[in-house]
């Protein structure tokens, strides 16, 4: 059999996966007597099965999204379309990834989750992307490169003129988590995914879209990777109470809402980058900031006795020094900025 460019690379005992197939999928009739699922016959609201293929959700996300239902993979967070990327594409004990770095954790944590070579390439000056670094770092077992832009926790949005060329010259599976992609002023790739049959996108409605309570994940790809990654998911991996209210949240924009943060941004950057108590803020096309203090565990201390919490990355290569902070309302904007000025006048008069 000849294999597509795609099959060469998924592992040989998912190739050949026969998915488990449930009750449902026989009958697409209209309202029937359902005595297939060995479900609860009385009515709770919640004794049936939800949709294994998440159709009516899927539905909206296309219309949303602009992007063919055959396109989008839906997941229990973002975190299931990674793990699922390892579970189909890398043979454990063999296979490797590569990675930018510093970044999201959870490439790392899958990684060894599932026993595969985690290679971190570091980003260059002002966290750039190191195209041939990359390049330079994987071999013929690499069969996975992630990207992230914008970068968590960086900020920043990678050159796309860079990743498109990485895209088109790495021979593994591109995965371009755009988690961030919502308050950064460049569309992405999505718009343009059918360019690139060997490029996986991630979304997520838990940021812009305010719904990480809800848990859903978006993967975007070339139907042939999104049929594997729909016969390697748990059948039911989308609940149901979750499928009906993300498909009514969709419903209403965040256009306003996201406007809001980004503007909220504009003005913590200008503010922060006046501040004593702030050696250094990065540039940021995210709903956070990066900041360098001199002094990053009592900043940390001092914000957390007033109630204000932020992410401590100070112990990340790559950001020694450094919290990440995100953007709040305009009143908790205002907390911290009080809370920053205040540590920055204790710090100086020292
Ligand atoms: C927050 C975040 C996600 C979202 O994860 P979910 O599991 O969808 O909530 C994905 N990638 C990055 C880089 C993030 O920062």
């Amino acid at each position: 059999m000849e294999l597509t460019e795609i099959t060469s690379l998924v592992r040989d005992n998912i190739r050949s996966l026969a998915p488990y197939s449930t009750a449902r999928d026989e009958y697409d009739g209209p309202l029937g007597t359902y005595l297939d699922a060995n479900e609860n016959p009385f009515d709770n609201g919640h004794n049936r099965y939800p949709d294994p293929h998440q159709r009516r959700l899927k539905a909206v996300l296309s219309r949303v999204k602009g992007v063919p239902v055959e396109n989008i993979f839906v997941g229990n967070g973002s975190d299931e379309a990674i793990d699922l990327v390892y579970r189909i594409f890398c043979e454990p004990g063999r296979d490797n990834v590569v990675s930018v770095a510093p970044s999201y954790g959870m490439y790392k944590v899958a990684a060894a989750i599932n026993n595969v070579g985690f290679r971190e390439v570091m980003l260059g000056e002002g966290y750039s992307f190191d195209r041939e670094a990359m390049l330079a770092a994987s071999d013929g077992n690499t069969k996975l490169a992630f990207l992230c832009s914008p970068n968590n926790p960086t900020g920043n949005l990678l050159d796309p003129a860079q990743v498109e060329r990485f895209i088109r010259e790495f021979p593994g599976i591109t995965v371009l988590d755009e988690a961030y992609i919502d308050f950064a002023a460049h569309p992405g790739f999505l718009p343009r995914l059918g360019e690139f049959p060997r490029l996986v996108v991630l979304q997520t409605l838990s940021k812009a879209w305010g719904m990480a309570g809800l848990r859903l994940g978006l993967a975007f790809a070339s139907p042939e990777i999104i049929t594997f990654m729909s016969r390697v998911k748990y059948p039911y991996n989308i609940n149901g109470p979750t499928q009906e209210t993300v498909a009514s949240l969709l419903e209403s924009g965040v256009e306003t809402r996201t406007a809001t943060i980004t503007g909220e941004r504009e003005k913590l950057l200008a503010r922060l980058a006046q501040m004593p108590a702030v050696e250094e803020v990065f540039p940021s096309d995210a709903n956070f900031v990066l900041i360098r203090t001199p002094h990053p565990k009592a900043l940390y201390n001092e914000l957390i006795a007033s109630g204000v919490i932020v992410r401590d990355r100070s112990g990340v290569p790559g950001c020694a020094g450094c919290l990440r902070i995100t953007v709040g309302t305009p009143a908790q904007n205002k907390k911290l900025i009080g809370l920053l000025e205040n540590f920055g006048n204790k710090t100086t008069a020292i």
